[in-house]
């Protein structure tokens, strides 16, 4: 590679149109996803009235069983379609805490086995595509690594930048050129000014340099924020979904001036304080408090739920069909038990 760095060059990687030609999304598919994304920026700045779920596994380790829950999800979706907007969480890359464990299909296309970027890039770009052709949902991911938007641009539904990216520059200037919503979570250190300053980046037009060029953008409108929880000093979990928080996240946001406020509740992670099985009683708080007052109605318009066939977590070699490697999730019976209540209830 001709750089002064102790990197050891593992395998070339293809350039994200090579990847674009091998492992096309069709054009019938493209129609589908552009209309899915007018209707989701509906969504975001307030023509559209539908509440937003974003809901699937934690991490979107084995394509049979995402492709099985994506298409129960889509049966749902008939259901409910009225009063919901439903995306699927398809999140190939996972943030970890220290580093270790297991990375997500980018990395590991089998979570039994080691790196392959090659393969994982394929991997993900054909569950995705598989994805959109069974259901016609488009789905979610998280912008772990901001330079490899460019494999699944013409791909994901919504961007997700997660808590541990949210203050990194590069995440911000990439998300100003993201042309569908880009959901901000605060950091893990639960500070809202984080979040908005994060979101007022992505709002504004950049020039900065990505992949190998100079480039520019105009801002993206529809970046918005996502409450997750947060870890304080002594290393405990603290929940930012009750009705104080949500009244000081919307004093916030409005001082800060920004373009479609927009609150998404992500009822795992700290909020729940990692017990998977407390998310429905979490969103059902939320939409209690969204009831009472019209400003957070107005503003808290969205959820994230981490789901999957079944409830709970394995090790990444657990074998069991459709659970989660990484953090524990609903199960399909109570995600569809909630997702009805919340097409009654919002
Ligand atoms: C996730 O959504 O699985 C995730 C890792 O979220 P966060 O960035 O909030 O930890
Ligand atoms: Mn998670």
């Amino acid at each position: 590679m001709g750089l002064n760095m102790s990197f050891t060059k593992v395998q070339n990687i293809y350039s994200p149109e090579e990847f674009k030609d091998e492992i096309p999304v069709r054009g019938e598919l493209k129609k589908i996803k552009a209309a899915r994304d007018e209707e989701l920026k509906n969504v975001i700045t307030g023509k559209d009235k539908r509440f937003l779920v974003i809901v699937g596994p934690c991490s979107a380790s084995d394509e049979d069983a995402v492709c099985d829950y994506t298409y129960r999800l889509a049966q749902l979706n008939d259901k409910v379609k009225d009063k919901l907007f439903i995306v699927p969480r398809i999140y190939t890359n996972k943030p970890r805490t220290t580093g270790e464990g297991y990375k997500g299909m980018l990395h590991q296309p089998d979570p039994t086995k080691g790196a392959n970027i090659l393969a994982g890039i394929r991997a993900l770009r054909k569950m995705h595509i598989r994805a959109i052709e069974e259901t016609h949902l488009t789905a979610a991911d998280e912008m772990l690594y901001p330079e490899n938007y460019a494999f699944v641009d013409d791909i994901l539904g919504y961007v997700a930048i997660g808590a541990r990216s949210v203050e990194n520059q590069q995440h911000r200037l990439v998300s100003s050129g993201i042309e569908v919503p880009v959901g901000m979570k605060n950091p893990t250190s639960g500070d809202f000014s984080v979040m908005l300053n994060s979101i007022k980046a992505a709002q504004s037009g950049h020039t900065f340099l990505y992949r190998s060029d100079e480039v520019s953008t105009s801002g993206n409108p529809y970046a918005h924020a996502v409450l997750r929880g947060s870890i304080n000093k002594h290393g405990q979990l603290q929940q930012n979904y009750h009705y104080e928080d949500m009244i000081l996240l919307a004093d916030m946001y409005h001082q800060a001036n920004l373009e479609f406020p927009f609150v998404v509740v992500d009822a795992n992670h700290a909020n729940s304080k990692k017990k998977f099985d407390e998310q429905p009683r979490i969103i059902k708080e939320v939409l209690h408090s969204r009831k009472i007052n019209s400003t957070l109605s107005n503003l808290v318009r969205g959820v994230m739920i981490e789901s999957f066939i079944e409830e709970g977590n394995q090790k990444p070699d657990g074998g069991v069909y459709g659970k989660s490697i990484t953090d524990a999730c609903l199960g399909w019976n109570d995600t569809e038990k909630l997702i009805l209540h919340m097409a009654e209830n919002v």
